[in-house]
């Protein structure tokens, strides 16, 4: 299916950069690869997003919005095929992709390639594509873009030193004869110490005892490595040293176009508009959530979220409500998977919020997140420390309490608290998602507590801690405005990927 404004747009860009976006579908990829489209196209590019009907879905709102304040963004959206890849009918159509259909999911997406490429060669997608961004969990791109004949870009919305440690602990070997996934490593390469475990930064689909998986690791790596230069949602001002670090070990151009989330923000104030940002119908209505922040004072919510996958198991509900209830600090706690909690779990969320009315705010959904840290009340966020969440909570000037589950998520907690100095952290050391063995771990009441009042308290130490919090939220405003870092590298994008410009300049080194 092609847009109708597809071909009306055809024609008048001749001079234009057209990016191609092959997006993740799961939230924490797919909003900011959305979001960097939107500023490139607020640039002068033309952006075209691919992907199948159910990534469609949840971006068609967003760029609709985008087409009709003159944007030139495109969605073309090609259909997966269910009997080649294996994937059930219809698994894509939820949340996310449950994690026992990855595997076809990305399978399905790859066979993609070619309807894409046919559709980008077609009159009506001109002007002719001239840069492939893809998120690196496609590595299929790698053809699709060569086919073309154009540069591909990998899409990162993570941060540079997460990515630094992740290249560093496998380019060194760190893990081999490292048996026990909890055993202490220090990152090499580094001029400062990190010491992490396997179990927290694993490398990218690596650790899974399944051939598929480690063959697919592998692809990613080298497509990786193969990439012409590396779009990322960060900001050079945050961690010069780790994004010249990257640049440097990999070989390749980085443009850090972070806070990508800032094109709404500097777009509109309606708070219906920026909470559809979220790609999602919100569980409470924007408005009301506002007026809710507005009756509290300056500084004194604490927000909590584990992002748009991770969810507490029914005790560690338990522990984390009650832990809420004692710190004293009103709060908004999102819950993403509310409806699936069982009778007593329910029940002890009712009585929960009826003892907290008026100063605590459960969500049961989706959040009008960005919305809610851009508020004065807002004093800090629990977070599970997603990059996105991580990155929103320095583009809002807070502290955060850090709670990693999985993935890139420790590493973030790191920057957070070892790097940044904004961040307090809970304790917990294991992933508590996607473990190959399951394991029960609760983060107790009592720490909760005391995690939030030193976040959200008094004391020189939080003080400082806010006031860093602050600084950072300056200088990403700063990365983002004309002359900023992250605004020049954008308008760079832009000026590089024009046709006809020198593709040897496009990719060389900075
Ligand atoms: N988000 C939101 N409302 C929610 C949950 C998440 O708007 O209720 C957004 C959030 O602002 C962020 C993204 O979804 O932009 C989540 O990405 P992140 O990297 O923080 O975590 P992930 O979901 O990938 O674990």
């Amino acid at each position: 299916r092609v847009d109708a404004e597809d071909a009306a747009a055809a024609g008048s860009n001749a001079n234009a950069a057209h990016f191609v976006f092959v997006p993740l579908r799961e939230q924490g990829h797919l909003i900011p690869a959305v979001d960097t489209a939107l500023l490139l196209a607020s640039h002068g590019a033309v952006c075209t997003i691919v992907g199948p009907p159910s990534t469609a879905a949840l971006v068609r709102p967003t760029v609709d919005s985008a087409q009709r304040s003159g944007l030139q963004v495109r969605l073309a959206e090609f259909p997966l095929d269910y009997a080649a890849s294996g994937l059930p009918e219809g698994a894509d159509a939820g949340d996310s992709i449950p994690p026992e259909h990855m595997w076809s999911y990305y399978r399905a997406m790859a066979l993609l390639r070619e309807p894409i490429e046919i559709y980008l060669r077609a009159a009506h997608a001109a002007p002719y594509p001239t840069c492939v961004v893809s998120d690196f969990i496609h590595p299929w791109t790698t053809e699709l873009a060569a086919n073309l004949g154009v540069p591909r870009l990998s899409f990162f919305s993570m941060c540079a030193f997460g990515l630094l440690c992740h290249h560093n602990l496998e380019r060194f070997n760190a893990w081999d004869g490292v048996e026990d996934p909890n055993a202490p490593v220090v990152v090499p390469g580094l001029e400062r110490r990190f010491v992490v475990t396997r179990a927290q930064a694993p490398g990218f689909f690596r650790g899974i005892p399944i051939p598929c998986w480690q063959e697919f690791a592998d692809y990613i790596e080298r497509a990786r490595a193969e990439a012409d230069g590396v779009i990322m949602n960060t900001f050079e001002e945050m961690e010069p040293e780790y994004v010249a670090g990257y640049a440097a070990a990999r070989n390749m151009k980085v443009w850090t176009v972070g806070p990508v989330a800032t094109y709404h923000q500097t777009r509109t104030t309606l708070a219906s508009t920026l909470a559809s940002r979220g790609l999602r119908a919100c569980a409470v209505d924007a408005d009301e959530c506002i007026r809710w922040l507005d009756g509290q004072a300056p500084g004194s919510v604490v927000y909590v979220s584990f992002g748009s996958i991770s969810r507490a198991e029914p005790k560690q509900v338990v522990e984390l409500g009650l832990g809420l209830e004692a710190s004293g600090h009103p709060f908004i706690w999102v819950l993403r998977n509310a409806g699936d909690y069982d009778e007593a779990t329910r029940a002890f969320l009712g009585e929960l919020e009826a003892r907290v009315a008026g100063r605590g705010l459960l969500v049961r959904g989706w959040a009008p997140q960005l919305l809610v840290l851009s508020h004065d009340a807002v004093g800090g966020f629990v977070t599970h420390c997603g990059w996105n969440s991580t990155l929103e909570a320095v583009a809002a000037g807070l502290p955060v309490v850090t709670w990693p589950h999985f993935t890139d998520q420790f590493l973030n907690e790191k920057l957070a608290v070892e790097v940044l100095g904004i961040g307090v952290s809970v304790g917990v050391t294991e992933p508590l998602t996607f473990q190959a063995v399951k394991k029960e771990i609760v983060v107790g009441r009592e720490v909760v507590e005391d995690a939030v009042r030193s976040v959200m308290g008094a004391g020189e130490e939080a003080e400082e801690r806010r006031r860093r919090a602050r600084a950072l939220a300056a200088k990403a405003r700063a990365a983002a405005e004309v002359g900023g870092s992250s605004h020049t590298n954008l308008l760079d994008l832009v000026k590089r990927f024009q046709p006809g410009a020198a593709r040897g300049a496009a990719v060389s080194q900075m």
